[in-house]
């Protein structure tokens, strides 16, 4: 104690710096908030009169959004660009793998009496909802690691969708206020799809139904729920029922490759006067819908012509392999043929730096490949047919490494 006195004396004069020194020491100390913590603090503050003009009750938004913290993991995958895209048939090997459809088959046995009932009522076949199950979620074994409002709330808050999020989020906390659900339980993907067959929220509000007759709609416990929640969107989104989504074709070794984008529609009359057979060289089948051909490895890969229903797929999910890797998982299921063509299997995936370098030299030669971004999305694939056409190639629009090279080279060519 005579020590601390004497201290306590010796130091009186540096009184102002002790005490701050001292006020370090002993208070707790604070978590030091980012500048992103302050925003989605302030996010959330402010965004509940935008709820309670939806009609969000109080209790409601404090149940979903108190105590909510941002997910800066839901942050990095919307900045993330994948270094390499898988190839579709690395995709297709796991999204329609032995073990997917055999999986798809127990599940159809297991589910036979409401998918029947769910397939009579809405149009959809039970093997088109029972592979979109597989392809989500892998019937149920994956429903997502996040919490629906923190997924939403954090895409919300900032970033390139808010728009988009905030409406999701109004209507993930009207899809509480209704079912009187428990928001701890609620989990999703880190873009706010949940339950069974991935649905988002909004379309919960349009589409969801009780399709085992409890009196509740439970998307993530309750298959037969989900299923027929999924039926109706798929049918709300223009599934024609009776209507094949497509099937593998033959080209004509003359094809004109430019017209196989996936988006030219012709008759199947029209097809067939262009040299198009099924797979097994037979004629194309009567079919009054137009067909596009989709080839999606290249010239040198299998090619499909598909129907309307294939692109009521994409509006589950926006992506041409996506759609493929269900319908094809369908009719695996259903045992129907398996692919007879084989994939470019050598081609390797091109890097980012690569798809941005193709993406530039396209640029610098005057085809307009679009946004700079490492991704080769519909404007990349036509500049790259562009070029390919005028250079008497196939012009299917497929990257490869051989084809950047000469692109490249090309580009060099003309700088110098
Ligand atoms: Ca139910």
């Amino acid at each position: 104690m005579a020590t601390a006195l004497g201290l306590l004396a010796a130091t009186a004069g540096l009184a102002p710096a002790v005490a701050r020194h001292r006020h370090h020491a002993e208070a707790p100390p604070k978590p030091k908030l980012s500048p992103e913590d302050v925003k989605f603090a302030a996010f959330v503050k402010d965004f509940r009169a935008t709820a309670y003009g939806a009609g969000i009750l109080p209790e409601t938004y404090d149940n979903a959004m108190g105590g909510l913290h941002r997910a800066a993991r839901i942050e990095a995958l919307t900045q993330a660009q994948p270094e390499f895209v898988k190839q579709v048939w690395d995709y297709l090997d796991s999204a329609a793998s032995p073990r997917r459809v055999s999986d798809g088959q127990a599940a159809l046995a297991a589910q036979a009496a409401s998918l029947a009932a769910i397939e009579a009522k809405y149009g959809v076949p039970k093997e088109i909802l029972v592979s979109i199950w597989g392809n989500e979620t892998d019937f149920g074994r994956a429903l997502g690691s996040f919490n629906i409002f923190e997924a939403l709330a954090t895409l919300a808050y900032d970033g390139p969708r808010t728009d988009w999020a905030k409406s999701e989020l109004i209507a993930a906390l009207k899809m509480l206020q209704q079912e009187h659900l428990d928001p701890k339980a609620m989990v999703s993907s880190w873009a706010g799809a949940f339950g069974q067959l991935q649905m988002l929220p909004s379309t919960f509000l349009k589409s969801a139904v009780d399709g085992d007759g409890d009196g509740k709609r439970d998307l993530w416990h309750s298959a037969p729920d989900a299923l027929a929640s999924a039926a109706v969107e798929v049918s709300n989104d223009g599934w024609q029922k009776g209507h094949v989504w497509g099937y593998e074709v033959k080209l004509p070794a003359n094809f004109a490759y430019e017209l196989a984008d996936g988006d030219t529609a012709k008759g199947v009359a029209d097809w067939t006067k262009l040299g198009v057979t099924r797979a097994d060289g037979s004629v194309l089948p009567p079919n009054a819908d137009p067909g596009a051909i989709y080839l999606p490895g290249g010239a040198r890969g299998p090619a499909f012509l598909t129907f309307p229903n294939f692109k009521v797929i994409l509006k589950y999910n926006n992506a041409a392999s996506y759609a493929l890797a269900v319908c094809y998982l369908a009719d695996q299921i259903a045992g129907r043929p398996a692919i007879v063509a084989s994939w470019p299997r050598e081609e390797a995936p091109l890097s980012l730096d690569e798809r941005t370098a193709l993406q530039v030299a396209l640029t610098k030669l005057g085809y307009n490949p679009g946004k700079i971004d490492g991704i080769i999305g519909h404007e990349g694939k036509a500049a790259l047919r562009n070029w390919q056409k005028a250079h008497g190639v196939a012009a299917d629009g497929f990257p490869t490494m051989n084809l950047l090279a000469q692109v490249l080279i090309e580009a060099k060519q003309k700088a110098l």
